[in-house]
């Protein structure tokens, strides 16, 4: 029977993979229809200083308003637009529509945007981001690009294009920290200004003892190389306590908001006056 039962598990497991297939395709082509359709746009999340209660920076997320579906997740169509190449389309979309709104916002807040892994197998990846910076009148120093150790990882003149960016005088950022195989040998070769600490860390910062170790660590090596650090995922109160005491400041979660449209947060980004929630420095 358990013959049957191996059989009954093959065809399973095809099945599954056939449908996740099919729901790719779909995605794929669907997507490419709302891309002209002017069915995506930019959300922003603030990244806050809790010092303060001010925003430092918004960080772009792409949404699909779906006219049946309703609101789609990037961590769906993402990865589907990555594998067909779509993604490059999107990505420089998405960058032109982030310096585009980052123009009109007061000039110490930066805007952050994510690139993904596949877009730097474009040659022309720092000349496509100078050019958007020049056609938007975007300082380049407001500009911070989100990149993660994936990237790093897959691409083999990752060093080369990321010094070409970097020489625009855009600043980049370390995206899900901790998360990747070798963090830390990344902090040594790449020039980059600001790392974000994966929000796994923050939902175990409370109970945890070894993530709170790590967290120290983290916060440490970020002060001695002069890199600012970003907490990504801050939900509670307690967890904007927790990572004050480690001197971690700059916080992005849903404690102070989720991602939204920008007409929500145009009137906040003087000061955070719906929820001014602040902590003293240590
Ligand atoms: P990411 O760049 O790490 O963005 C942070 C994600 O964490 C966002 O998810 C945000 O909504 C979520 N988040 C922020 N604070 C909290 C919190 O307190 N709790 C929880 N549970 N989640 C929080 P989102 O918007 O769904 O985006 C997911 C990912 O999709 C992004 O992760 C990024 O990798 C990718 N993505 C989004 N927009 C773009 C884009 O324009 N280009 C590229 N290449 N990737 C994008
Ligand atoms: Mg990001
Ligand atoms: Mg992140
Ligand atoms: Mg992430």
């Amino acid at each position: 029977q358990s013959k049957a039962e191996g059989r009954g598990k093959a065809i399973w497991y095809s099945q599954e993979m056939q449908d996740a297939l099919t729901r790719k395709r779909a995605i794929d082509t669907e997507l490419r229809h709302a891309f002209l359709a002017n069915e995506l746009i930019v959300y922003y999340q603030p990244v806050v200083d809790s010092r303060t209660a001010t925003i430092v920076s918004m960080e772009a997320l792409l949404r699909w308003r779906h006219p049946t579906r309703g609101m789609i997740s990037p961590g769906e169509f993402i990865p589907v637009a990555e594998e067909t190449g779509m993604i490059i389309e999107l990505g420089a979309w998405a960058l032109r529509q982030a310096c585009n709104d980052a123009k009109s916002w007061p000039s110490n807040v930066r805007v952050a945007v994510n690139i993904a892994p596949r877009q730097f197998q474009q040659k022309d990846l720092a000349e496509m981001v100078a050019a958007t910076l020049r056609e938007s009148g975007l300082e380049p120093d407001r500009l911070e690009l989100e990149i993660t150790e994936t990237t790093l990882m897959v691409s083999d003149d990752v060093d080369s294009k990321l010094r070409e960016i970097e020489a625009l005088g855009v600043r980049l950022s370390l995206d899900d920290f901790g998360t990747g195989y070798s963090s830390l040998g990344y902090l040594n070769r790449f020039p980059v200004k600001k790392v974000k600490i994966d929000r796994s860390f923050a939902r175990q910062a409370i109970e945890s003892p070894k993530t709170q170790a790590i967290i120290s660590a983290i916060s440490a090596l970020a002060r001695d190389l002069s890199i600012d650090l970003v907490a990504e995922g801050v939900e509670t109160d307690a967890q904007l306590a927790f990572m004050a005491s480690k001197n971690i400041f700059l916080i992005q979660g849903y404690l102070y908001t989720r991602p939204r449209p920008i007409e929500e947060l145009r009137p906040l980004l003087k000061y955070w006056r719906d929820a001014p929630r602040l902590v003293s420095a240590a």
